[in-house]
């Protein structure tokens, strides 16, 4: 029986996987799961369906050691500390990954299997052993834009993000819930009150938000009723790193040779759960629309084109309607003023989902031999 052992699975992506993995019943596939902790060693397991013991201590070396596969969501500090003291000491396990840290190592394989299954298996059959899932912005564009990419039809892509709080992470998420608290405290009693105008609204939540006591200890700054267009640290060029991504991860992704630009800008905003972002393709030449939406529709099963009207851009495009869900919508198709080769789209999609989770769940699943199948759209 192959030993499997999950780090970082209370966190945000490993508890969207503990969901995903309950669901699909993967944890049914006959391998035995064991369970590590960087902070609550002895505590018990989470419940799977069946014993799972208490935690292991995640920086314990030898326990990791005995595991055929490792499925980390723990981040990238704990990746950089205890992956190469588990490889020196001549572990030759499987190692899944949701964190950065290893992505761009040529050792490494970045895994979205409905988009580059075929790079995957090439990997395995000359022995890779690191796999890691990607940027969630990146892989959430990828499998709405697979299909143009496989034609040949992409020159460039300039993205536009609008990322949610979620993508930063468990605290930040009840971060900004306590930030919407705050002004909801200082400004919500107008709403009650006769006569209170829109002008004195707003003033008490710009005062609330520039308040000494605002939330803001992981963020730093306001979220809720703002946004923060930078996310991650600087890199050359006047890029975030988390743009620096967009190009990196796609081509790798891709294994796209030469490479395609990717660029743009990347912005957190006060969604929940959900990236959004809005898409200029430079297409190599003028391809019709129908044929797009086609190409697009038949790249995977999660990939759905909603129509470019307002009824559906409202209803079927916002992280309101697609949260929780593994369907990844592209709408707002249409050619742009610049020339029938410029592309415009809006595009959302569950980073927990496709952007992290799913991807590492069906890694899980490739290693072990069993079917893919689930995840219905
Ligand atoms: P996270 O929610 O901050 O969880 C990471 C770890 O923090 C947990 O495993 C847990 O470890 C500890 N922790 C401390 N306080 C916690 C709390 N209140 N609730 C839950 N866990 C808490 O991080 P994440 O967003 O899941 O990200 C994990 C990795 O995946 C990162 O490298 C990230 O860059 C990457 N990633 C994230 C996303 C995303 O959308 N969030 C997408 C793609 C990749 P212990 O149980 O050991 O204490």
């Amino acid at each position: 029986m192959k030993r499997v052992g999950f780090v970082g699975w209370r966190g945000m992506v490993g508890s969207v996987l503990m969901d995903r993995m309950l669901a699909e019943g993967d944890f049914a596939l006959g391998f035995e799961p064991a369970f590590f902790s960087t902070s609550q060693v002895g505590a018990p397991g989470p419940d799977v369906g069946h014993p799972t013991g208490t935690l292991r201590d995640a920086s314990d070396v030898r326990a990791l050691a005995e595991m055929d596969a490792v499925v980390s969501c723990q981040g990238g500090d704990y990746t950089n500390d205890l992956h190469p003291k588990l490889r020196a000491s001549g572990w030759r396990g499987m190692w899944i990954d949701a964190a950065s840290a290893l992505r761009m190592k040529d050792t490494s394989v970045i895994i979205l299997d409905p988009v580059n299954r075929a790079l995957i298996e090439r990997a395995l059959a000359r022995g890779a052993r690191d796999f890691i899932g990607g940027n969630c912005t990146v892989s959430l564009m990828l499998m709405v834009l697979h299909g143009l990419f496989a034609r040949g039809w992409v020159e460039w892509v300039s993205t536009m993000t609008y990322q949610a709080a979620s993508g930063a992470g468990a605290k930040t998420m009840q971060e900004l819930v306590a930030q919407m608290r705050a002004v909801v405290g200082a400004a919500g009693g107008l709403l009650d009150r006769d006569g209170a105008t829109a002008l004195e609204l707003d003033r008490a939540v710009t005062a609330s938000l520039a308040a000494p006591d605002f939330p803001r200890r992981e963020l730093g700054v306001p979220l809720a009723a703002s946004l923060i267009p930078w996310i991650d640290k600087a890199v050359d060029g006047g890029q975030s790193r988390e743009e620096w991504k967009g190009y990196a991860e796609t081509n790798k992704i891709l294994g796209l040779e030469p490479p395609v630009p990717v660029d743009g800008i990347c912005v957190r905003v006060g969604a929940m759960r959900c990236h959004s972002q809005g898409l200029t393709v430079k297409l190599t030449r003028d391809v019709p629309l129908a044929d797009i939406e086609a190409a697009i529709r038949d790249a995977n099963p999660w990939a759905r084109v909603v129509p470019n009207t307002p009824e559906a851009s409202r209803a079927e495009l916002t992280p309101a309607a697609v949260s929780g869900t593994l369907a990844v919508p592209i709408g707002r198709l249409h050619k742009l003023k610049m020339g029938p080769e410029y592309l415009g789209a809006f595009t959302v999609g569950d980073q927990l989902l496709w952007g992290a989770a799913e991807p590492l769940r069906r890694m899980l699943r490739i290693l072990l031999g069993a079917e893919l199948g689930g995840g219905a759209p």
